[in-house]
């Protein structure tokens, strides 16, 4: 898989993208990650990428003309035509105004063969900037400084299901929300801690009874905490 990102502050990508498991998906060469900075494409010889919003108003609004520039250069696009560009490409846009990202979207990203990511500012991109994307994500409902973050929201929760980045496949496969429930929850050393003890299924060795009571933990927890998963089921 490859991303690419285009932003004005790829360094806030270095300690995300430089450790744990994207960094070893990145180092085997599973997903390859570039980030590029938006001033690279812009014409305006100051460097700008923003200006003044047309109408007035608070804030300053990212232009589209670096945007394009960026996305003719990733993508191998000329302004006259394609060259070579992939059939399975998908244009994100980060905004609080996109399709709410869950884990069924984030699934559906994972089987993908290039996405570019454009990171907005400021009050956001220029609304030219729509009629060049494919798809148009938000991380929830909120609104943050930049698309940054929800740009390594997007790439943590899609990098770790690609095949092979985790070492052993059934860890997201029972994730919470991939089979509709959140997670069984979990237990390791000490058996007794403090006066809490692990639950004696799990010290038995009966996978059959740790698989049975593992699911009717992830039921009751989903049926406490988040009801809503369970109505959307089936
Ligand atoms: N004025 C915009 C609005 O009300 O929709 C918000 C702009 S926000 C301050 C600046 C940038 O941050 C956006 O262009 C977007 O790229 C990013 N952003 C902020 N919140 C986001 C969210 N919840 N999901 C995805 N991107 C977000």
């Amino acid at each position: 898989m490859r991303i690419d990102v285009l932003t004005i502050f790829p360094k806030m990508f270095d300690a995300v993208l430089g450790e744990s498991i994207i960094k070893r998906a990145v180092n085997k060469g599973i997903v390859k990650i570039r980030l590029y900075d938006l001033r690279d494409f812009t014409d305006d010889k100051h460097g700008k990428v923003d200006d003044k919003p047309f109408g007035g108003g608070a804030g300053m609004v990212m232009a589209v003309q670096p945007i394009y520039n960026a996305l003719l250069s990733v993508t191998g696009k000329t302004s006259k035509g394609n060259k070579g560009v992939k059939k399975d490409l998908k244009v994100i846009l980060l905004t609080p105004q996109g399709k709410r990202l869950d884990q069924g979207l984030a699934n559906r990203l994972a089987k993908c063969k290039h996405l570019i990511l454009i990171c907005g500012h400021y009050e956001g991109v220029d609304e030219r900037v729509r009629h060049l994307v494919t798809d148009e994500i938000s991380i929830g409902d909120y609104v943050l400084t930049g698309g940054e973050l929800p740009a390594m929201v997007v790439i943590d929760a899609i990098t770790r299901l690609v095949p092979s980045v985790l070492g052993d496949e059934d860890s997201s496969k029972f994730d919470s929300f991939q089979g509709g429930l959140i997670e069984h929850p979990h237990y390791t050393r000490p058996r007794i801690f403090k006066d809490m003890s692990v639950p004696e299924v799990l010290l038995s060795g009966d996978h059959d009874a740790i698989k049975k009571w593992r699911h009717k933990e992830a039921v009751k927890r989903t049926k406490e905490r988040r009801p809503d998963l369970l109505k959307n089921k089936n």
